[in-house]
This record gives C-alpha cells, structure tokens and sequence, in this order.
C-alpha cells in the first residue's frame, strides 16, 4: 500500500510531467472505485487547465483553472504510468485516463478498487469528508512535538496503532510508524498519553526524518520519478526494522533479534533493547 513518501514521489512525477498542462481529453471506464465515480468526472475536467498539483496526507490534488480540484487516493494498489501519447492497448485496470495538450497521457490504473476520486473545489475542499477531519500534516510548519504530545494526552492506547490516526497526524501509515517509533527509541507498546515532552519531540523528529528520507530516495532514485515502464513511484527499500523480524537490530551497540508484534491487526517490528 502506498505510504505518505510513494504519493508524494507520485504528485511530483505527475507535477513533471502535466502541471500546467490542459488536459484535452478525460476518459473513465467505470463506474465505481471504492466510491462511485462523480456523475459528471469527465465533463468538469476536459478542456480544463490542471494548474497545479498537491498533496494533503495520502490524498494527490489536482487543481484545475476553474478551482475545481480532483481528489484522488490510490488506495493499496492504485498505480500511475506516464506515456508520450496513448497506448495502441490499454491495460486491464487503466479506469481513468488523462490525455494533456502536450502528448502526455496518464493512465491510473487499480486491480483491486480500493482507490477513489472525487471533486471538490477550492471553497469546499477544507470541508470535504475525507478532508476535514485530518490531523496536521507531518511535514508541515503546523506539527511538532508540543502538538502531537497534545494530540495523544489522555489517550490509554498503545502508541504504535494511535499513530495511525489520521485524526492526530495526517499521513502517517504502517511502515513508517514502526521506523519513527525505533528511530526515536519509544516502544510501541508504550502507552500513548506517557509520549510527552522530550519523548514526543524526539518522536515528531523522528516521523519527519524517516518521511523525509524516504521522499528523497525516491526522487534520487528515478529520474523524473517515473520508472523505465513509466509508472510514478518506487519500491519501498532500506527499512531499519520493519519486516525485519530476527534480524539483527541496526543498532551497532545491540545487534538483537528484532521482534514483531501484531497490535489491532497490524504488524509491528521493533526492538526490545533499544525501544522502551
Ligand atoms: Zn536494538
């Protein structure tokens, strides 16, 4: 499943490759994602100018000239290819595809149709349901440690699945939970509302620069983002711990058997020694 860096390094290839650019031509080819389709996706974006391109927790944003803005999720399987003009065959899943004026079409593509779209506008989009109830985006200049201690005070939770509120922090999934959680040295079972002062510094820090890591390696990975096949993205790599159960941990000084734990139905790798 795409985490908050794979989106961001998606938004920046097709920033690369269409911002900017009137989309001429909007093809869809069904009906329903995860959600229905909006009745009239296709009208409200042929012949528009996509002005510019963003990204709001998992969510890409396209917004277009007349503040229309296309929301769009890739859910776990959702992909995005980039081609200099349209494919003489198009693949089995490819259920949206945007031709722009310079040649380029994308294609969003998604087997299992867990991703969606929707249209907000720039006067709506604060308020839309996806939208509205998301916490401060980590990255952002409205997320330290004083907020996410706030955000977590009196929550008798353990810290590893309250991460995963997107309630108390926009973005934040699975994977990288596990990597900020060893990074800043807390135990995952640590109870949510003892993360506070230096702890919920160090924790902020840390979800910063496993993302900011991550988003790096895929933009210095790929050119331009796109992959030889043309899909946006990368492979995620180079974790410290997770899916790295009885390997030795990476800290020099320690060298345990990391473990994994499974807490409200996901899986947690971490280690014993140097995570209290
Ligand atoms: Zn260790």
């Amino acid at each position: 499943m795409p985490e908050l860096p794979e989106v961001e390094t998606v938004k920046s290839g097709l920033a690369n490759a269409i911002e900017g650019q009137v989309i001429s031509n909007v093809e869809c080819r069904v009906g329903k994602l995860r959600w229905p389709v909006p009745d009239n996706f296709v009208d409200r974006l042929r012949g528009r100018r996509l002005v510019q391109l963003s990204r709001r927790a998992k969510y890409i944003l396209a917004h277009f000239d007349d503040e229309t803005i296309l929301l769009l999720h890739l859910g776990m399987s959702g992909r995005m290819t980039i081609s200099d003009g349209r494919p003489a065959e198009l693949e089995k899943h490819d259920h949206i595809i945007l031709t722009a004026a310079n040649g380029k079409v994308v294609r969003f593509n998604d087997a299992r149709r867990f991703g969606s779209v929707h249209l907000a506008t720039t006067a709506t989009i604060n308020a839309h349901p996806l939208i509205a109830g998301l916490g401060p985006e980590p990255l952002g200049n409205h997320f330290s440690g004083p907020v996410l201690a706030a955000a977590l005070k009196g929550r008798r939770t353990a810290i590893k699945p309250t991460l995963l509120n997107q309630r108390l922090v926009a973005g934040v999934g699975n994977i990288y939970a596990s990597e900020a959680l060893f990074r800043a040295g807390i135990s995952p079972r640590r109870l949510a509302n003892s993360v506070a002062g230096q702890r919920a510094e160090r924790l902020a820090q840390a979800i910063r620069t496993v993302l900011e890591e991550a988003i790096a390696a895929g933009g210095s990975s790929l050119r331009d983002h796109v992959q030889p096949n043309g899909e946006l993205g990368y492979f995620q790599h180079a974790f410290k711990v997770y899916d790295r159960a009885d390997l030795p941990c990476p800290t020099p000084t320690c060298g345990r058997p990391l473990q994994r734990l499974v807490q409200t139905g996901r899986a947690t790798f971490f280690c014993s020694n140097c995570q209290r």
